[in-house]
């Protein structure tokens, strides 16, 4: 994926995130984008409950849209803005990871660098290089 289109999903996330952040009391706010097979944003931002059990990451959003949609996603990252440290990317969380698997390990997780411009893109399969599945479709059984 080219710099630009990392930029541009980075930037859709971190819009969202700024949002949401200037509408919660702790000044905190989530937002996530990813990139669909026909080269749709699909975004979404992070979903609070009374339990937090019941809250719902930011990558959620995307996923049920591309879900509905009928799309493949093939890259997502997720920015966390707070003040005043600002923007930072955070990995998608295991949980997230299970529910992107589905469109594949070489989708592009969106996770912090330490160099410019402080996030890349790693594929799903770099983050969990020994999944479940590869156990159901190599095992001993497939
Ligand atoms: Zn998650």
């Amino acid at each position: 994926m080219n710099s630009d289109v990392s930029q541009v999903l980075y930037e859709a996330a971190l819009e969202l995130a700024i949002r949401q952040a200037e509408r919660n009391a702790d000044g905190e706010g989530s937002g996530a984008a990813a990139l669909a097979d026909d080269g749709a944003i699909l975004t979404g931002v992070w979903v609070e409950a009374m339990v937090d059990s019941a809250c719902l990451c930011a990558e959620t959003g995307p996923i049920a849209e591309a879900h509905r949609t009928g799309r493949a996603l093939t890259a997502s990252i997720c920015v966390r803005w707070t003040q005043p440290s600002g923007g930072s990317v955070l990995a998608a969380c295991g949980v997230c990871q299970e529910r992107l698997a589905i469109f594949g390990s070489a989708i592009l997780i969106g996770v912090a660098d330490a160099g410019e411009p402080g996030f890349r893109f790693r594929p799903l399969a770099e983050l969990r290089p020994s999944p479940w599945w590869d156990a159901v479709h190599t095992g001993p059984d497939a």
